[in-house]
């Protein structure tokens, strides 16, 4: 399974010289199954470049989408296999109660907002809700759950032969208080984490910053430390960036993180175009 990263930040777009290194598009990561099956985990502006590299050999694409927050779904008008006649794509997003998939996308991409609507982009465009029992694309066993965060948002674990991964991008497993629950049963999200190769996980904030932000939907780095030790990954790529903090300051983040405990797993800070072969 090859994953690799097309953005990086969270809740906004970032681009800039100082976010250079960590990148300042939202959140996309792209999964390649060893049969070729390809993913894309979230439609964040860092879809638009993915797009660019999908060749006319690959017959279908599954965008998995975490939850609606604009910054996952902001590229998604950008991505051009919406625009190739007969290019098969599936669309799976998280079930709600009030209105189905096809009816929460279309408030942003219709005018005003958006000069084209979804279903006139001449692809063959199909939409799911996410089961949430297990389902499978290609090759690739794929498991949802619902995770900690406001409005419907899921958590998405991956695995193709024999190596794992989860995406969690945004997720306050702590909420309400600084530390995990002790009991893993009461712990959001711990199914899809649970001995990983490779989590990719929340780590908006500071310690500091996040007691200005409880009930936000978001981790503060150490939190994110917490949740991939207890969960007993191999390793933990942060994500999901807070547009305020530029390059110098994520390494400063990271540096403090190596230092604060004694980390069981490898930790790598989650830069824009990283790729990793599982
Ligand atoms: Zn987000
Ligand atoms: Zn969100």
């Amino acid at each position: 399974m090859m994953v690799r990263l097309w953005g990086t930040r969270g809740s906004v777009a970032a681009p800039g010289p100082e976010t250079i290194r960590y990148g300042g598009n939202t959140s996309c990561v792209e999964v390649r199954g060893s049969d070729g099956t390809l993913l894309v985990l979230d439609a964040g502006t860092g879809i638009r470049r993915l797009g660019a590299t999908v060749g006319p050999d690959t017959r279908r694409i599954d965008i998995l989408l975490s939850h609606l927050h604009m910054d996952h779904i902001q590229g998604l008008g950008f991505f051009r296999p919406l625009d190739q006649p007969g290019q098969e794509v599936h669309i799976w997003g998280p079930p709600s109660t009030t209105l189905d998939l096809q009816a929460r996308l279309s408030r942003y991409l219709s005018p005003p907002l958006f000069p084209v609507r979804l279903r006139e982009h001449p692809c063959q465009l199909t939409l799911h809700d996410v089961p949430l029992d297990g389902f499978e694309i290609g090759e690739l066993k794929i498991s949802a759950a619902l995770v900690c965060h406001p409005g419907p948002t899921v958590g998405y674990r991956i695995t193709n032969d024999g190596a794992s991964i989860a995406y969690i991008p945004d997720h306050e497993p702590a909420l309400g208080g600084w530390h995990l629950p002790d009991d893993s049963e009461w712990i959001s999200g711990f199914d899809l984490a649970a001995e990983v190769d490779l989590l990719i996980h929340d780590s908006q904030y500071s310690a500091a910053e996040y007691w200005r932000h409880v009930g936000w939907g978001h981790s503060a780095i150490p939190q994110a430390l917490d949740f991939a030790h207890r969960a007993g990954v191999k390793r933990l790529v942060t994500f999901h960036h807070d547009p305020s903090h530029d390059d110098a300051t994520l390494d400063t983040f990271i540096e403090e993180a190596r230092k604060s405990m004694d980390i069981p797993f490898e930790l790598i800070p989650g830069t824009e175009g990283a790729y990793f072969d599982l």
